[in-house]
């Protein structure tokens, strides 16, 4: 079968949602012309540096490897964080990610839990479960990643801080926060990043766009031998975006290009909603002085590290 974009090489992959088959080469070549496309409306043309949050799955690689196909490495700095989780952060797989951004020519940083926030995520989570707390360790790891890269950003003074999140990851966030009616968490999506407050630096996904499978198979064509362990908390992961997850599968079996569609309705709804919303501040936390959720005196960090005592009431 030849390639239905170039019409000489041979073609290695089929892309539902366009119906075309594409070489090797074409392939590549649209996921960096499609990420180009969305770092542009999200500003990462124009940043001076982007700190990009990277774990050594495929997502952080093939994030780190489009962006420094249009955007000058130097202005790229990676940042990993090690949560200690036993069993997952592994030292071989550190060790690939520091030679595959060297050889992008990015500079890499990096912190872990135990050394920034003084547990690891295991510990974080017995202890909560010795307390009797029904506290998933998703939540303790999502909600410190944020701050820690946050921190990051911050300390190389980056304009922006580049997730590797995927269309996928986007359209479950859509629908889980729809189903939520979480209104102020729904308008901060979009495909044009909004600040909230001055102490957190803006987030962008340039890779929103782009469906998991096709980051799968770039990092696999591209040669990057990248995290396949499990983190062994996956299975506490929440079960609405779990179930949600399933649902837009078999819908986009069906009807290939849904994903595409809910994410690209959404930013157009999006866009409407910003413009008839006020501009709030978030508040900010009375423990550790980060911004918090509106309505909130004490950040959620702080709340799950008092409930497990790990920090003094
Ligand atoms: Fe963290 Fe949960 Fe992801 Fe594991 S599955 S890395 S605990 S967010
Ligand atoms: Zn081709
Ligand atoms: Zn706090």
């Amino acid at each position: 079968m030849i390639c239905d974009v170039c019409k000489s090489r041979e073609a290695v992959v089929y892309q539902p949602h366009t119906g075309r088959r594409l070489c090797k080469e074409c392939f590549i070549d649209d996921i960096r012309q499609r990420v180009k496309k969305e770092a542009e409306k999200q500003g990462l043309l124009k940043a001076n540096k982007i700190l990009l949050a990277v774990s050594g799955g495929k997502d952080s690689l093939t994030l780190a490897d489009t962006l420094a196909s249009f955007i000058d490495p130097k202005r790229l700095v990676a940042f990993n964080i090690v949560e200690g989780i036993s069993g997952y952060n592994r030292k071989e797989q550190a060790e690939k990610l520091r030679k595959y951004l060297d050889d992008l020519g990015i500079e890499l940083i990096s912190t872990s839990f135990k050394d920034s926030v003084g547990y690891t995520l295991d510990e974080m989570v017995s202890s909560a479960r010795a307390k009797g707390l029904n506290i998933s360790a998703c939540t303790f790891c999502g909600g410190f990643r944020r701050k820690l890269i946050n921190d990051a950003g911050r300390q190389v003074k980056a304009d922006l801080v580049a997730t590797g999140h995927n269309l996928d990851d986007e359209a479950q966030t859509v629908i889980v926060n729809i189903l939520r009616g979480d209104v102020k968490r729904l308008v901060r999506l979009g495909d044009v990043p909004l600040k909230l407050s001055d102490k957190f630096v803006l987030r962008v996904k340039p890779l929103r766009k782009i469906y998991e499978w096709e980051t799968t198979m770039y990092a696999f064509l591209k040669g990057f031998e990248f995290q396949e362990v499990e983190c062994p908390y996956i299975s506490a992961r929440p079960t609405l975006r779990a179930k949600v997850r399933e649902l837009l599968y078999l819908i986009e079996q069906q009807k290939p290009g849904s994903l595409l569609r809910i994410v690209e309705e959404f930013d157009k709804i999006s866009e409407l909603v910003r413009q008839h919303s006020p501009k709030e501040e978030l508040p900010t936390c009375k423990i550790c002085g980060e911004p918090t959720s509106y309505g909130r005196e004490i950040c959620k960090n702080c709340e799950l590290m008092i409930q497990s005592g790990l920090l003094p009431q």
